[in-house]
């Protein structure tokens, strides 16, 4: 999508820290991270909310949230799954962890 900022992530359009990438998600650092290590998980196929975004890669982003919380800087291994664009709401000050579509 033209004005999706993951999708110009993704797609290498707009920098980012990445940590982890296979073939449906994208994992990188948040730019204002809520803690220390606070990273989103993003699918790459683009989804304007949770609800429009395909069961198969959020199952899959659900498996790159448990693989790549404690690399991460997760103690807990907190894992919140509200993000969509724009986000419905901010992930807790707790989490570690963000899926977004
Ligand atoms: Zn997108």
């Amino acid at each position: 999508m033209d004005d999706c900022v993951f999708c110009k992530i993704i797609e290498g359009e707009l920098p980012s820290m990445k940590i982890d990438e296979d073939a449906s998600t994208l994992t990188f650092m948040d730019i204002h991270p809520l803690s220390s290590g606070h990273c989103l998980v993003v699918t790459k196929r683009h989804a304007a909310t949770i609800f429009e975004a395909d069961d198969r890669d959020l199952e899959a982003a659900m498996v790159t949230a448990k693989r790549v919380a404690p690399p991460s800087g997760s103690r807990s291994g907190r894992t919140d799954s509200t993000c969509s664009r724009p986000m419905a709401r901010r992930p807790s000050s707790r989490c570690r962890t963000s899926i977004c579509t």
